[in-house]
């Protein structure tokens, strides 16, 4: 059997060793812990002393600790339609396949019943004439709280059809052999394959783009992402979110017509701390049941950028790095009247909010300091164009976090159709690769390099 090295244990890497399992010989190699022994010592209040964080590296990735929501789109969390010689069709299809594997695990996405599907429509024409859009998606929600389960299921289902999986294997390098084959360093092994998949996720995005320079793979740079994450009460985006729990609206803003969309809605859910290398981010979770009072959702502002700075991202990571300074360490928050009136945010101000923050360990500050004048301008503005469809969100009360941002890294041009670089025998896939940004979006990215090795290996 030929061998198939998989680095990243996430959605992208585990659904391809899905697909390879029993075809080939396949290790996954993660840099982070067995799921089991993934453990934050401090989930409520990062004390950012980890060597590894436990959140984000670790068999099934970011998406072990992620808000569950399983979101079956080729649109929303995929760049797949857009990648050469993939396409919406084959997209459809890869989406597809992931659902029906889910559904092996008891995911199922939600109904939509006659009656919410006369409402979505209604939605979608009110946003219309509000000069946005509204993109509907089907859904299952797994939860925070049953992601280690269902993930250490399907890891054990995996092992027993041959997998091997490596832990605390931080790959350094990968290089192609005179003799065609690959081999992967780590600090004290190295593994050799016939083909390699690198998936390391967002976390593994800086490490992917220093091999991708090195060895000279074709790449181009996604658009920067980045905002805010905004927090109201419940009662504001429940009317949407009875409809489809994550709510997608995407809104051209006026000022400089760049689009503002909403992302990652955890309706009862809470705000989250992300801690990476030199900066901290914002994110969101919730539980199965919803039980908290407020809904979070990230409010991000997409501009591409060409020259001289191509990399969006590099500006996106240099703001995060600033706030950081300025806010000690912590997110920074906002009331969102405050950021109108000019005016930072004051802790000893809180008993009186009538939005409580979820995420507690930040600074309350000012969001005006922390962000470029046009990122501010889309996002004031965005909200108030959201406010026609979901009165209150543009609320003085209404909590902003920041910074917000989704890293999609390079988008690394792949020459075949199925994710293969430009180095003939190493495939990408998810989130690290710029292909994904979102669980379903990597997942399928891992089935079609699968596919692709299977073809090349037939
Ligand atoms: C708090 C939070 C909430 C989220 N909520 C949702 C949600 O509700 N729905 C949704 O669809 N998406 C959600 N996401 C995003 C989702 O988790 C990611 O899009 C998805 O996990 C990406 O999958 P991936 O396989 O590309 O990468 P990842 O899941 O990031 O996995 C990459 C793996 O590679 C490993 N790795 C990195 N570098 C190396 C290296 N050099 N050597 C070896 N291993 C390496 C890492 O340890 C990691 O385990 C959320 C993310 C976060 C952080």
């Amino acid at each position: 059997m030929k061998k198939v090295m998989i680095i990243g244990a996430g959605p992208a890497g585990l659904f391809a060793a899905y697909k390879l399992a029993g075809k080939c010989d396949v290790t996954i190699l993660d840099k982070g812990f067995p799921v089991e022994k993934r453990h934050c010592p401090s989930p409520e209040n990062c004390n950012r002393k980890c060597a590894l964080c436990a959140k984000l590296y670790g068999e099934g990735g970011a998406g072990t600790f992620s808000d569950g929501k399983v979101i079956f789109s080729t649109e929303i969390g995929s760049t797949l339609n857009d990648v050469e010689g993939v396409g919406l069709k084959k997209n459809h299809g890869l989406v597809d396949e992931v659902e029906k594997i889910f559904e092996k695990y008891n995911v199922h996405a939600g109904n939509v019943t006659k009656d919410m599907q006369r409402k979505i429509k209604k939605l979608e024409e009110k946003c219309t004439k509000a000069g946005m859009r509204f993109v509907h998606t089907s859904l299952a929600h797994v939860g925070t709280d049953r992601l280690v389960e269902l993930i250490t299921s399907f890891r054990d289902g995996l092992k027993s059809r041959g997998v091997g999986f490596v832990s605390r294997a931080d790959v350094r390098d990968i290089r192609k052999l005179e003799n065609g084959m690959f081999l992967a360093e780590t600090e004290k092994e190295s593994y050799m394959a016939d083909k390699v998949i690198v998936a390391p996720g967002r976390v593994g995005a800086k490490w992917l783009e220093g091999i991708v320079k090195e060895t000279g793979m074709d790449f181009t740079y996604n658009p920067m992402d980045l905002g805010v994450r905004v927090e109201v009460k419940r009662c504001i985006t429940d009317k949407v979110t009875a409809l489809t729990r994550d709510m997608k609206f995407i809104i051209q803003t006026p000022t400089y017509k760049d689009y503002v969309r909403t992302f990652c809605t955890c309706p009862g859910g809470k705000v989250a701390r992300e801690t990476h290398d030199g900066y901290n981010l914002v994110n969101g979770h919730s539980e199965k049941g919803d039980p908290y009072e407020n809904t979070n959702f990230a409010f991000l502002v997409t501009i591409p950028f060409t020259k001289p700075m191509a990399n969006g991202n590099e500006y996106a990571r240099q703001i995060a790095r600033e706030i950081r300074e300025l806010a000690g360490d912590k997110p920074i928050l906002q009331r969102l009247g405050d950021l109108r009136g000019g005016h930072r945010s004051k802790k000893e101000h809180v008993s009186g909010y009538v939005v409580k923050p979820s995420l507690e360990d930040v600074t309350f500050g000012d969001i005006g300091l922390a962000l470029p004048y046009r990122i501010l301008t889309d996002i004031i503005e965005g909200l108030q164009k959201l406010n026609r469809i979901m009165p209150g969100v543009n609320n003085d009360d209404t909590l902003l976090y920041a910074p917000e941002a989704k890293f999609h890294a390079l988008r690394i041009k792949n020459s075949d159709g199925y994710l293969q670089t430009s180095i003939q025998g190493i495939y990408v896939a998810g989130d690290g690769a710029g292909l994904s940004r979102g669980i379903v979006g990597a997942a399928a990215c891992g089935i079609l390099a699968a596919e692709g090795i299977l073809k090349e290996l037939e």
